[in-house]
C-alpha cells in the first residue's frame, strides 16, 4: 500500500508527527538512519520549559505554551499504546542568581505563571521558584512513543538513510533510501540537526545547524535533590530514582559529538558549586548530543518553500522535547488545511 506520508527522521519530532497523523487515520511510514530515538531526543534533559522564558521571543513562548497545554492528554494517549512510563512529573524549577529578577517577575505576572522569590526547600538557596515546571525522562518518552507508533500501525524502518529527495515541478516524486525508491503522497522532514543537508542549505537565514550539548550523569539517593536547579546556563535535573543530570553546553562544533575533558571538568566543577553533594561524587556517565539549532530557537513548522507535497517539522534547538506535541498538532492542522490557533508566520520556511 502506498503510504499517505513518509516521515524522514525518528527523533521526537518525527515520532510525534507520526503518532498524530496515524491517530487521525493516515497510513504513515517513518525512515530512520540509525536506531529510532537515539540522537538529540535521547541526549537531552527533558525539562519541559524554555529555561528562562523572559529571555525568549513570543514565537518560542507561544509554541511552548500550546505544547504544554497538550502534554497531559498526549502522555495519556501514548500510555494507551505503550507500557513504558516516561516519568512525566511536576518537579518545579528553582532559578538561582544572577538573573534579572524584575524582568522575570514581570514576565511571570504577564503570563499567569505562578512564582515566588523564596527558599522553597531546606538546604537549597533562595531563588525564583517556579513550582509548575514539569519534566519527562526523555529516553523513556521516545521509547514509549516508538512503542505507541508501532502498536497503532506506523511502519518503522531503522538503518534506512534517505540520501536523495527527487522532485520536479514543485512536487516530490520519490525518495532514495538504502538504494531503494520510496513513494508516498506527502513527505515530512524531521531530520533534526541533519536537516540542512536534505534541504540543500536552501534556508541559510534560519541558521539550521547542529549545536552540541554535553551532559553528565550522577547517581544519588532518590529525593536528594527535590527540584530542577538552574544557575547561569547550567541545570541539574533530578530523576525519580536519584539519578541527576547536569548540563549543558551550547557549542557550535559541527557534527562532532566528542566530549573534550576540559569541558567535562568544567561541568563537574559547576555542578558541585550549585549543589555541593555533587562535589564529592564522580559522574557515572557522560555524553554529547547534537541539537537541531535554529535562529532565535524558532523551529520550522511549515510547507517546504519549493515543494508542494513536502512539509517541515524541525529546528527546535533547545526545546524539541517541550515543543513536540504542539509542533505535531500544528503541522497536522496545516496539512489538513485547517487554521491553527497560533499565527504560523514565524515558523514558516
Ligand atoms: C544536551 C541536550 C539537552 C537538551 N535538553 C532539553 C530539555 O531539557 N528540554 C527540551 O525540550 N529539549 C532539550 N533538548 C533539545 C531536544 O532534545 C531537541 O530539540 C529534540 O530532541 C529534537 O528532536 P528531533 O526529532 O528534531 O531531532 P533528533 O532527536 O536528533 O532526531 C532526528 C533524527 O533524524 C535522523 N536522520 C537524520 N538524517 C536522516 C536521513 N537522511 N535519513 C533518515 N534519518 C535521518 C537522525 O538519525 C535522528 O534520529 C536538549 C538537547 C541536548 C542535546
Amino acid at each position: 500500500m502506498l503510504s499517505d506520508f513518509i516521515i524522514i527522521g525518528g527523533g521526537i519530532s518525527g515520532l510525534a508527527t507520526a503518532f498524530k497523523l496515524r491517530s487521525e487515520g493516515a497510513a504513515v511510514t517513518l525512515l530512520e538512519r540509525n536506531e529510532i530515538g537515539r540522537e538529540s531526543s535521547w541526549a537531552g534533559g527533558g525539562i519541559l520549559y524554555p529555561l528562562l522564558p523572559w529571555d525568549y521571543t513570543d514565537p518560542v513562548n507561544l509554541l511552548t505554551r500550546h505544547s504544554l497545554d497538550l502534554y497531559p492528554q498526549w502522555i495519556a494517549d501514548i500510555a494507551e499504546h505503550s507500557a513504558t512510563d516516561p516519568e512525566y512529573r511536576t518537579t518545579g524549577m528553582l532559578v538561582l542568581p544572577q538573573f534579572d529578577l524584575p524582568k522575570a517577575r514581570a514576565w511571570c505576572e504577564a503570563n499567569n505563571t505562578p512564582y515566588s522569590h523564596t527558599q522553597p526547600f531546606p538546604g537549597l538557596p533562595q531563588g525564583l521558584w517556579l513550582p509548575n515546571v514539569t519534566q519527562v525522562r526523555n529516553p523513556r518518552l521516545v521509547r514509549a512513543l516508538r512503542e505507541a507508533c508501532q502498536n497503532i500501525g506506523v511502519k518503522l524502518h531503522e538503518n534506512t538513510t534517505v540520501n536523495h529527495i527527487y522532485g520536479a515541478q514543485e512536487h516530490v516524486s520519490h525518495l532514495i533510501a538504502n538504494g531503494q525508491e520510496w513513494h508516498a503522497e506527502q513527505y515530512i522532514l524531521c531530520s533534526g540537526a541533519w536537516s540542512s543537508k536534505l534541504l540543500d542549505n536552501i534556508l541559510p537565514q534560519r541558521d539550521l545547524k547542529p549545536m552540541r550539548g554535553q551532559m553528565l550523569l550522577y547517581k544519588t539517593e532518590a529525593g536528594a535533590l527535590p527540584t530542577i536547579l538552574y544557575q547561569n546556563s547550567l541545570y541539574l535535573i533530578p530523576r525519580q530514582d536519584g539519578h541527576i543530570l547536569a548540563g549543558s553546553t551550547v557549542e557550535d562544533a559541527g557534527f562532532d559529538k566528542s566530549s573534550p575533558p576540559e569541558t567535562l571538568s568544567w561541568l563537574a566543577r559547576r555542578s558541585g558549586e550549585i549543589f555541593p553533594l555533587l562535589a564529592d561524587l564522580q559522574p557515572i556517565h557522560h555524553w554529547a548530543g547534537l541539537r537541531p539549532g535554529s535562529r532565535d530557537n524558532i523551529p520550522l513548522i511549515s510547507r517546504h518553500p519549493g515543494l508542494q507535497n513536502m512539509w517541515l517539522n524541525l529546528g527546535h534547538f533547545r526545546y524539541g522535547v517541550t515543543m513536540a506535541p504542539g509542533s505535531a498538532d500544528l503541522l497536522a492542522q496545516l496539512i489538513a488545511g485547517e487554521k491553527p490557533p497560533l499565527n504560523m508566520m514565524p515558523y514558516q520556511a
